[in-house]
């Protein structure tokens, strides 16, 4: 599965979402056991504060992005009608899946030759699962 790299820059959006839904909740203790393919989005106080989803390649890891400034790092999250997107790309450490992906209107845009922007060492992500 080779891409060129400009489709990284310029990512096709055509398709469907891999992720399904957004859901906002106040807090992390509202997430259900099993997110399935919705993005959530905690927001608390007119603040988002966290995007919690599953990864992308099927680990069955949950990925929490912390979306506060106040914490490093923090990502960036813009809300579109029924979708959003995430920036700087996710990257999963290598000693879970290694999953280095983008989110753009709930789509998954894999980033394989992108260098991660926060770390080269790990991520920094918290992941469960
Ligand atoms: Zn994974």
């Amino acid at each position: 599965m080779l891409k060129s790299w400009k489709n990284l820059w310029r990512p096709r959006l055509r398709g469907k979402p891999y992720y399904q839904g957004v859901v906002t909740i106040l807090s992390m203790d509202d997430l259900p056991a099993d997110i399935g393919l919705n993005i959530y989005l905690v927001r608390r106080g007119g603040t988002y504060r966290w995007a919690v989803l599953q990864c992308p390649c099927a680990c069955g890891r949950r990925v929490e992005v912390n979306l506060m400034r106040s914490r490093y790092p923090y990502w960036r999250v813009r809300k579109h009608a029924g979708s959003i997107s995430l920036s700087p790309s996710l990257w999963v450490s290598e000693e879970l899946c290694g999953s280095h992906f983008w989110v753009k209107r709930n789509r998954v845009v894999w980033a394989e030759f992108e260098p991660p922007r926060w770390t080269s060492e790990g991520s920094k992500l918290d992941v469960r699962g």
